[in-house]
């Protein structure tokens, strides 16, 4: 088994993307963040993901600056928000981050949410990676027939969809999808946002006993046993430590059937099929 923090899965054009990384939504205070992406540098971490929407895309340039790590060793996701969906908008707003990001490329971009444009905003994202300007790019939030949606634009499929993904709520169907044509799943919301009493819960506490780990280690091996890209949040340290502590132990089939069975379909975030939010928040709000 590999012990590397920095384990990677492949995309299907070659690009390697750490399978841990740190997640910065609700990170508002600029020397929280700066401190938060520090730690994670030191822990190893290398994978960082924010969006424009989280209003944090500049910290997040400084406390890599802060951290000393080069650019080239750093995996740095942004996503375009449901108000610059559309061609050129999307171009635009791809700008605006890499500015606020002090870097000339990412390495993946996603569609927030499908709102929607979502189809001429992925015309623009496959411009943007064919032309060289990100790695990689891809969708968030997409069901199965968003996906199929675009497929049927003869376009290129996206590399990746973040959704939101945990034991109560594992997406099965969409993830054997995924699986089955080659996207690579990637959750946020991995240990249910703190939304939820998951980690409560006795049995992941017991199979935690078993190998000296939290409950939250626990939930996020079992992403990875099931070939998940994880973006745990944290501002705290202790837990930034706690959360890439990952690699050096493996649950069983049994394990996973216990962990199976915590299953309550249950979304803590929104739901990618509620027009009447798509909607709202794909007007620009005046300044
Ligand atoms: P998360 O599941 O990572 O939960 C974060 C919360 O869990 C923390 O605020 C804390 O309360 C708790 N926590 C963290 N580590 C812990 C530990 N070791 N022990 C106990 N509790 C712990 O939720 P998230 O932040 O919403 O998701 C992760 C990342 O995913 C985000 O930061 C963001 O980058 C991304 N995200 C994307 C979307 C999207 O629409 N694409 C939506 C939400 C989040």
């Amino acid at each position: 088994m590999s012990h590397a923090l920095n384990d990677s899965y492949e995309l299907y054009n070659g690009v390697e993307i750490p399978k841990l990384g740190l997640g910065v939504f609700l990170m508002k205070d600029e020397h929280e963040l700066i401190e938060a992406v520090k730690s994670a540098v030191e822990f190893g971490y290398r994978h960082f993901d924010t969006a424009k929407i989280y209003g944090n895309e500049t910290y997040v340039a400084r406390g890599l600056k802060e951290s000393g790590i080069p650019r080239e060793e750093i995996f740095l996701t942004s996503k375009v928000w449901n108000y610059d969906q559309g061609y050129e908008e999307t171009k635009k707003a791809f700008q605006e981050s890499l500015d606020k990001l002090e870097t000339d490329y990412l390495d993946l971009y996603l569609i927030h949410w499908p709102a929607e444009k979502f189809v001429d905003t992925w015309r623009a994202m496959v411009e943007l990676y064919e032309s060289g300007k990100v790695r990689s790019i891809g969708v968030s939030n997409f069901q199965i027939h968003h996906l199929e949606k675009l497929k049927n634009e003869g376009l290129l499929q996206p590399m990746i969809n973040q959704i939101e993904t945990h034991p109560e709520f594992p997406q099965n169907e969409l993830h054997e999808y995924m699986k089955r044509n080659g996207i690579i799943h990637e959750s946020w919301g991995p240990l249910g946002q703190g939304k939820s009493d998951l980690l409560d819960s006795p049995t992941l506490a017991k199979i935690g006993q078993k190998y000296f780990k939290t409950p939250a280690q626990v939930v996020l091996r079992w992403h990875l046993e099931r070939d998940e890209v994880i973006i745990p949040k944290s501002v705290h340290r202790n837990r930034i430590k706690e959360n890439s502590e990952l690699f050096d132990f493996k649950l069983t089939q049994e394990d996973m059937h216990e962990i199976a069975l915590l299953n309550t379909e249950t979304r803590y975030g929104g739901n990618p099929d509620d027009q009447e939010r798509l909607k709202e928040t794909s007007i620009k709000p005046s300044k």
